[in-house]
Formats: structure tokens, sequence, C-alpha cells
């Protein structure tokens, strides 16, 4: 398709009766509902003064008013600016200021209602929604996303699933992450109009009724973070689940287990199974690990998709295969909204710089190791941040763990960690003993705090290290 319009257009004429939305409790669209809504949105923006290019932030909780405001949006001509629902009052503040939105469609704003409207004009490289990174590293910076970067990557996950056109368009699509970050949006809730499928989505996540929706909804098609897989399996009612027709279930985001990788494939035995890595500036995936390597390497992302060209910035000579991983391609942003600095500081010559360390294994496979601004020199020798953490993690009475670098006058750094215990009582030399039996020697913690209030994490779920490092205070090594 032309752009993400045309590709709407084509299922609204084809297909107008095949179901696009479901909104668990909520309304059911067809693809013909979809378009006259969305139309009818444009118009009431445009008669608003909307003009093409204009910002418009989207606010409304998961479900169908989201994705009717967001094709509304584009086919009024505006910039969708997917804003974090969980965010603040002042991050609401600061999104609407940096992004310019002149259109605010707040929970509480009724949508926009007028005669149908839709400027089908839009292009390849015109800009259709800014979505915000999480602000794991520093304060969110909005990443504009063209029509190209959202079908290419399209076109990947229908590659690197490996999903036909015809099962593609029976495909439903089990939608319990964010729609205001790229994997919702881009990786789910497009590859379902790509194909001409229906989405389901769940307003709030609640893994009972996930479990019951797979079988109520019928759905082929999951994808959702670790932990939440791990929740499900607990549950007694997913071994009752006939999985017959899920034929895929990937998750991404953070590391997995392997057990947890072997335990998803037997509950669903059907399905092909896949972790996928990505960033909200490649707007969704760069690389993913495919189903055959899933249990033996999972510790690992994967190959490149098809769009993308990785590359690895050697931290010294001695290891070509270890550093900063960078890429380009046509699903990577070309800049920062309004961030000169921030750009060229990331992308250089062409190329943007992921700020994840990365591994590359014989086979090709890429293996992240750490952020850039996380990973230890401890004299020399670095250190993952996210392997001592998972070695503490493995302790029993250690319910969270972040570890981070301390400065040392004689290594340059040393290697600390921040535990919660949820309260109870732990012991810090007994935590040191049990990591140094997991790993070597020089990568165990020099330094442990205890602490009585769980990490600060932003809203989606990630440590903000940043904000340990400002507020924790070393004992005695
Ligand atoms: P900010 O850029 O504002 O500091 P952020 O990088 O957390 O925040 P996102 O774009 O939401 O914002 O997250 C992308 C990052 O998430 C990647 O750079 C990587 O560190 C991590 N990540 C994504 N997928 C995976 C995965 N499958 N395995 C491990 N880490 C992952
Ligand atoms: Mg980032």
């Amino acid at each position: 398709p032309s752009s993400l319009i045309a590709m709407l257009a084509a299922h609204a004429t084809r297909t107008p009766d095949a179901e696009a939305l479901v909104e668990l409790g909520g309304d059911r669209l067809t693809y013909q509902h979809l378009w006259n809504r969305a139309a009818r949105v444009a118009g009431g923006l445009r008669a608003g003064g909307l003009r093409r290019g204009d910002r418009v932030a989207l606010r409304y909780p998961a479900g169908v008013d989201w994705v009717v405001a967001f094709w509304g949006i584009l086919f009024a001509g505006g910039v969708v600016v997917a804003v974090n629902t969980r965010s603040t009052r002042p991050e609401v503040e600061f999104l609407l200021e940096d992004s310019g939105a002149t259109v605010d469609l707040a929970p509480d704003v009724a949508l926009p209602d007028g005669d149908a409207y839709v400027d089908e004009s839009a292009t390849l490289h015109d800009v259709a929604a800014l979505f915000y990174t999480s602000g794991t590293t520093g304060r969110p910076k909005g990443v504009p996303t063209t029509h190209e970067a959202f079908l290419t990557n399209t076109a990947n996950v229908a590659r690197c699933f490996a999903i036909p056109d015809d099962i593609g368009a029976a495909m439903r699509t089990l939608i319990c992450v964010p729609l205001f970050h790229v994997t919702g949006c881009n990786s789910q809730l497009l590859v379902a109009a790509f194909y001409g499928g229906t989405a389901v989505i769940m307003p709030t996540l609640d893994v009972d009724a996930l479990i019951t929706a797979i079988a109520d909804e019928q759905i082929t098609f999951m994808v959702t973070v670790p932990a939440i897989y791990a929740l499900m399996l607990r549950r007694p009612a997913l071994a009752a689940l006939d999985t017959a027709r899920i034929g895929w279930v990937a998750y991404g985001g953070a590391p997995i287990a392997p057990t947890l990788v072997q335990a998803l494939k037997t509950a669903f035995p059907a399905a092909r199974v896949a972790n996928g890595y990505g960033m909200t500036e490649s707007a969704s995936l760069m690389t993913v690990l495919p189903h055959e390597d899933a249990v033996d390497h999972a510790d690992s992302v994967g190959y490149a998709v098809p769009s993308v060209e990785l590359g690895v910035l050697p931290f010294d000579d001695a290891d070509d295969r270890f550093g900063e991983l960078v890429v380009r391609g046509s699903n990577i942003t070309s800049g920062y909204w309004q961030r000169p600095d921030a750009t060229a500081a990331t992308i250089i010559d062409g190329w943007l710089h992921t700020g994840d360390v990365v591994r590359v294994d014989d086979a090709g496979r890429i293996h992240i190791v750490d952020r850039t601004k996380d990973i230890i020199n401890r004299g020399g020798e670095n250190v993952s941040s996210i392997e001592v953490e998972a070695a503490l993690m493995a302790v029993p009475g250690v319910l969270e763990a972040a570890v981070i670098a301390v400065p040392d006058d004689v290594l340059g750094e040393k290697v600390g960690a921040v535990v919660y215990s949820g309260g109870d009582p732990i012991d810090v030399d007994q935590i040191i003993g049990a990591v140094a039996a997991q790993i070597a020697d020089f990568k165990v913690p020099q330094y442990v705090s205890v602490i009585d209030e769980p990490l600060p994490r932003n809203p989606g779920g990630k440590i903000v290290k940043g904000r340990i490092r400002d507020s924790v205070s070393w004992g005695a090594p």
C-alpha cells in the first residue's frame, strides 16, 4: 500500500463486513464501521480547524475509541501523538507542550463528529504519528514515525513470523500491551489491519480475563511481555484451554528465562514462539529470534528483520563482536522531534546508535548485554548489570534488584547492587555468597544496599537507574 490509509481502504472496500475491532466488554466494529466512524472523526477535526501536519494528542484508554480516533486523525491529515495513559499531569503537560498538539483528545472528551472526510493524499514519507520513548535513560523523546516506517514494520512481522495471507486474513490478535507504544500499535493493531484480520483489545490487563478471551475470541496471535506469560502459566485455567488455534506466541521488551520459553511451547503446542527486540525509534521490530532457536538460544534476540542493517561498534580492538548496536533501514526514524542535539548524538552518518550493548555469537545471533549507560567497567572488565540482576533475582528473598556502577579511584568503577526484599529481613553476606556461586568473581557486587521501597520505575515498568544513582548511599565495601 502507498499509505496506512490506502491499506485500510482496501479492506473497507473488499471485506467491509469483516470484523476489524473488538473491545473486550465493549464495542465490535467491522471494517466498514471503522472506516465510517473514523471519517466522521476526521470531519469533526477538520471542522474544528485541523490542518495537514497538525498534531493531535490521543489520550483515550485502549479500546475502540482509541483506534477510531487514530484513523480519524490520519484521515484528517493530522499527526497522532500517542500519549502514555499512565502519565501524571506534569508528564501530560510536557507531552502536550513538546508535541505542540493543537487538539487534546483527553479521556473525558467526546469523539469529534462531523461530515465524513478522508484525505487520502498521504505519502510514504509523511509522518503519521509521534510515539514517545519510555524515558528510561532520560526525558521521553518524540519519535516521528512515517507511513513507510509503519508499513515496513508490518511487512517485517509478516515475513519473520511467516504468516501466509489467508491465515493472516483470519488473524485474531489479542492486544493486552499498550496501544501508545509501538509493540501494541505497530506489531499488533496495524498487522491485523494489514491482513484484514481482527484486533481484540483488552482495556485493562487482567490475567484471568486474558485466558478467557483466548477461548471466547478464538485468538490466533498473541504478543506480551515475559512477566505476563509467567503469570498466565501459573493459572490452572490455562491447562484446560483449547490452544489449537493459537499459531503465534511472541514476547519481547525484556529478557526471558529458557524455562519459561519451554513452558510456553508446551502450553501452546501449535504455536510458533518468537522473541522480538526493538525500540520506539525502529517503529517496533529490529530483530527476531526464530521459533527453531527459541529454547536453545532463549537469551538471544535473534537476527535482523529484512528491512534493517545492523552493525556493532566495538568497545576495543580485542573483540569486534561486542559493543554498541547501530542500525539503519526504512523503519528507523530519521531523527527525534524537535531535539536536534539528541538527534545529532544518536544518528551518526545515517546509523542510529541504539544505546544497547550487544554480543554477536558464532551463528550471527544478537544477544542484548546491557544499555551503554548501564554497563559497568570494573578495571577493564565489562560487567553486564542485567546479568548480575538476574543472579540477584535468583536469591531467595530478593524481590527486586538493580545493579549500577559505583565510582572507584582504583578500578574506575565497582559493582553496586540495590535490593528490595519487600521489607523482610535479608542478610547481605548471604546474598553476596549466593550470587558468587552463580557468576564470575569480578561481577559479584562489592556494595549491596537493601532498600525499604520498590525500585523506581517508569510507566513502562523499566527501572529508572538514574534516580537510584542519585539517591543511594553505599556502606563500606
Ligand atoms: P528512553 O530511550 O527514553 O531512555 P527506552 O529505551 O526504555 O527509553 P523504548 O523505546 O520503549 O524506550 O525501549 C527500547 C529498549 O527496550 C531497547 O533499547 C532495549 O534496551 C529494550 N528492549 C526491547 N526489546 C527487548 C528484548 N526483546 N530483550 C531485551 N531488551 C529489550
Ligand atoms: Mg531508548
